[in-house]
């Protein structure tokens, strides 16, 4: 996987984003009083799932960007400008494809849901999953890399 010129602009331009939603970009470490995600924040940083989920993100808030809506299929984020290197859309430990529910299924941070997700417990009995919130307002959308507990699946099934 090779990074070039070209993505690196769109990239800087999501930076901000990704800093204050969940960590990305090689952030220093978290605020101390970010309990809902200094646990994971580490995790998310070098975990090759997590790593895919945020490469995953930087297309994914162009394109709301762009259309204000999500995209009807993950395959779509391919066809961004800039994000054309991004096209595997499968845990590379599991090699399950990850699943794509815009609607979105309940995080444990009520504010938000999870629209993409591991297809099965591949990291211990937790998944990776990316959070938006429930109510997406004005200006760009919120997303983070989550680590989710499988209970939550269990529930939502
Ligand atoms: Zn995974």
């Amino acid at each position: 996987m090779t990074r070039n010129h070209r993505t690196f602009r769109a990239a800087a331009i999501l930076a901000c984003v990704f800093a204050s939603a969940a960590g990305c970009g090689g952030a220093p470490k978290r605020a101390a009083n970010d309990t809902t995600t200094s646990a994971t924040a580490s995790a998310a940083n070098t975990d090759p799932c997590a790593m895919r989920l945020h490469d995953i993100c930087g297309p994914l808030l162009l394109y709301y960007a762009t259309n204000h809506a999500l995209p009807a299929r993950l395959e779509q984020l391919s066809e961004v400008p800039g994000f054309e290197h991004v096209k595997d859309f499968s845990c590379p430990v599991s090699g399950e494809p990850y699943v794509y529910n815009p609607p979105g299924i309940p995080a444990p941070d009520p504010k938000t849901r999870l629209i993409i997700y591991d297809a099965v417990p591949a990291h211990g009995k937790t998944r990776w999953a990316v959070s938006v919130p429930v109510e997406a307002g004005e200006g760009p959308l919120v997303v983070k890399v989550v680590a989710v507990p499988e209970s939550r699946f269990a529930h939502s099934r």
